[in-house]
């Protein structure tokens, strides 16, 4: 299959939703926990020595709770995805606050903490998912690289994804990546040597809000 090319949003608009500049690459997997992807990709990052966020799904939490345990106490963030994902449309106030209030919950009775990092499904925002995000105390956090990794189904597509990303980033950019993925191992088997060899990531630094 042909791949869409990594899409940009590296407008000031966007640059500031992605959260506090870093002078790396930040790297961050939605849509998680899975049982057997996501410590694929926490085994990899380890080997890196990379700290990342994950931004989980309330509802996955409860049946991947050493997964989670396993982010946190390994120097990861756990940030917030709602608890069910639902479709970025104009749900009401009381509906937003659930979804956000349900991930918080589900992730604190598992470590302990709740998620101080907010990401919307689709990264599109409506009037009661900011109104919830304040709310909750929540930091927005988006990104300026959309890897495109859930389109990928083969191992070329893979490659192909990965070294995409690498011909487009740059210092600074927060890049979204899916850990629900059945290929985000073979796409970071790609990435991550070279974004380490470039100094891109920065080994044992765990990120900030
Ligand atoms: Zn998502």
């Amino acid at each position: 299959m042909t791949l869409p090319a990594p899409r940009f949003v590296r407008t000031p608009f966007f640059r500031r939703l992605a959260g506090r500049k870093t002078d790396r690459v930040r790297l961050t997997f939605d849509d998680g926990p899975h049982p057997a992807h996501t410590p694929a990709v926490l085994n990899r990052l380890d080997r890196y020595n990379v700290r990342a966020t994950f931004f989980v799904l309330g509802n996955r939490v409860p049946a991947t709770a050493d997964v989670v345990r396993r982010i946190h106490s390994t120097g990861h963030a756990v940030g917030n995805h709602t608890f069910t994902h639902p479709q970025p449309q104009w749900f009401g106030f009381r509906a937003a606050f659930d979804e956000l209030a349900g991930c918080q919950q589900a992730v604190a009775e598992v470590i302990g903490e709740r998620p101080t990092l907010f990401r919307p499904p689709l990264g599109r925002w409506t009037l009661p998912l900011r109104w919830a995000c304040r709310r909750l105390g929540l930091t927005p956090m988006g990104w300026t690289l959309d890897s495109g990794d859930w389109r990928v189904r083969s191992a070329d597509d893979a490659g192909q994804c990965a070294a995409e990303l690498l011909a487009a980033v740059r210092l600074g950019d927060v890049v979204l990546l899916h850990d629900y993925h059945p290929w985000i191992g073979l796409i970071l088997d790609v990435l991550l040597p070279e974004l380490s060899a470039r100094g891109l990531i920065q080994p044992g630094r765990v990120p900030s809000a």
